[in-house]
């Protein structure tokens, strides 16, 4: 009987013993398959991230994402949708696994609560757990394609942005009605918190490119000539319109200086600036006139040139911008030569004539020098516009002026200071002698005939002459006294010379 009660007892503690061992068993074995689970995932995860890192497209890393669920778990059909630019729909972004019409009644889902788990998902920003797809409000508006598909559950978690905001949702979907265990919850955070680096990597991407597009059209486009070089003041990089006017593609420009594209004096001089960027570190503005080697045509550039440094403030390139102003400044010319040059003889006009006698008389008063200024009128002009027309008047004139200035050293000014009116200044004389000389040329210049549009025309001129000092020391007192003397010369039968002496203008009054 004790034998009987002892071997009882023997073979339930082996059974106990066995029945622990099993258990035990059984925990290590799951133990050991969760482990491999997450070796497994993790081995994923990597491969994915890598497939990133080496610019995968979106649509093909999504995929691998889902195909990678599906895998690890061969009872889920995984799926990855995208918001759309409005934030408004849901687009199937990756769903191998899911029958083609279900995909189709799915994609492009106007978000809401109750538009399946992913709408509901999306708009609410919130993890959604259908147990029972079957029985459950969310599914109600799609009970027949759930039902052909086979689904029962539905767990659907939103794949949201760095900065919070929502992506897309990610959906597992079972053909049994089940809650996730929390292993199942693991795997939904781990594989949405993967599809959020994606989406995140993929719309940076878009930024990045986004953004390098408008620096682009940008560069390209603007009327201005937009350069990098580096140290050695090789160009880097070239913009559109600097290179349709080097006429060469960005290879043939990147790597050469700009002794290839201008003349070696224009080059010496950009270098110079240059140097004053990439040594000194100033920012450089300054007009540049360029002539091009290539075109033969010279223009003027204002350019603006500056450094660009590392983080640590060394200065690796610089960058120039470049406006063509050429044209700018023909026109500046060209106003600034209307507002001191007479349009019809292009002698210089009054303005001018009296700032170049200013400085002439401060010359003279510096220097202790004799100058001479003469006034000169054009004896019975008004007959000649009378007779032959404003036109043959207006020849004469230039003629006149020609005339005059062609009896004049380089150093002296003749000018147009009204209809028939000329002056003249001799910076520097040695005695009124000369100055009367010099009129004299001027008045038998003028009286030689003159043929002008087919007509034979004779003129003459009176002169009157004023020295300085001797005639007034300064430019109003001179002008009046040629002017005095000028109208002795009228008076004393035209065609003459007179220089002014004192008790002239008692005379006149
Ligand atoms: P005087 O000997 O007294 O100087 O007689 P004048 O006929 O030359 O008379 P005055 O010098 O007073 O007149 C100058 C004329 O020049 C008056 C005007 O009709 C003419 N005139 C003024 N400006 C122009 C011009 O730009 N072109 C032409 N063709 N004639 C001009
Ligand atoms: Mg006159």
């Amino acid at each position: 009987m004790v034998k009987v009660l002892l071997a009882l007892l023997l073979a339930g503690i082996v059974a106990a013993v066995a029945f622990y061992i099993i258990r035990i068993n059984r925990r290590l074995a799951r133990g050991a398959s969760a482990r491999k689970h997450s070796e497994q995932r993790e081995q994923f995860r990597n491969h994915v991230l890598e497939r990133l890192a080496h610019g995968a497209p979106l649509p093909t890393i999504l995929e691998a994402i889902v195909r990678g669920v599906e895998q690890e778990n061969p009872a889920m059909i995984c799926s990855i949708s995208l918001l759309d630019g409005a934030g408004k729909h849901l687009l199937i972004g990756a769903a191998p696994s899911l029958p083609d019409f279900f995909k189709a009644a799915l994609n492009g889902i106007e978000i809401g609560i109750g538009a399946g788990c992913c709408g509901t998902a999306a708009f609410t920003g919130q993890r959604v757990i259908v147990e029972d797809i079957q029985v459950h409000d969310y599914w109600a508006h799609h009970e027949e394609i759930t039902g052909k598909a086979g689904l029962r559950a539905c767990w659907s978690e939103p794949i949201r942005s760095a900065a919070g905001k929502v992506l897309g949702t990610l959906a597992i979907y079972l053909r049994e009605a089940r809650k996730p265990a929390g292993a199942d919850i693991h795997l939904i955070e781990q594989t949405a918190n993967l599809a959020e680096i994606a989406l995140g990597r993929s719309r940076a991407d878009q930024a990045l490119r986004e953004s390098e597009k408008l620096l682009s059209d940008i560069l390209e486009n603007v009327s201005a000539y937009i350069y990098v070089k580096d140290t050695q003041g090789r160009y880097l990089f070239a913009n559109g319109l600097l290179r349709k006017l080097f006429d060469a593609p960005m290879e043939e420009i990147v790597g050469y200086d700009d002794y290839k594209f201008f003349d070696a004096a224009t080059a010496a001089e950009r270098r110079e600036d240059d140097l004053r960027v990439l040594q000194g570190g100033e920012t450089v503005q300054a007009e540049e006139v360029s002539l091009n080697i290539l075109t033969g045509l010279t223009a003027v550039y204002l350019s603006v040139k500056l450094p660009l440094r590392h983080e640590d403030g060394s200065i690796y390139a610089l960058c120039g911008i470049s406006t063509d102003i050429t044209e700018r400044k023909d026109i500046e010319e060209h106003m600034r030569h209307m507002a001191q040059y007479d349009g019809l003889t292009h002698l210089p006009n009054r303005a001018l004539f009296s700032d170049r006698l200013q400085q002439a008389l401060a010359a003279a008063k510096r220097e202790r020098n004799h100058l001479a200024l003469m006034f000169l009128d054009l004896d019975k002009f008004k007959p000649i516009n009378d007779t032959y027309g404003h036109a043959v008047g207006d020849l004469l004139l230039k003629e006149a002026a020609q005339r005059i200035q062609d009896c004049l050293r380089a150093s002296d000014t003749a000018a147009r200071i009204g209809g028939d009116e000329f002056v003249v200044l001799l910076p520097i004389i040695e005695a009124e002698q000369d100055a009367g000389m010099v009129g004299e040329k001027i008045r038998h210049a003028l009286i030689q005939p003159f043929e002008l549009a087919g007509h034979t025309l004779h003129i003459s001129s009176s002169i009157g002459v004023a020295v300085y000092p001797q005639h007034g020391t300064d430019e109003k007192l001179l002008v009046k006294s040629a002017d005095i003397a000028m109208y002795h010369a009228k008076k004393n039968g035209r065609d003459n010379v007179k220089l002014y002496q004192p008790g002239m203008q008692e005379i006149i009054q």
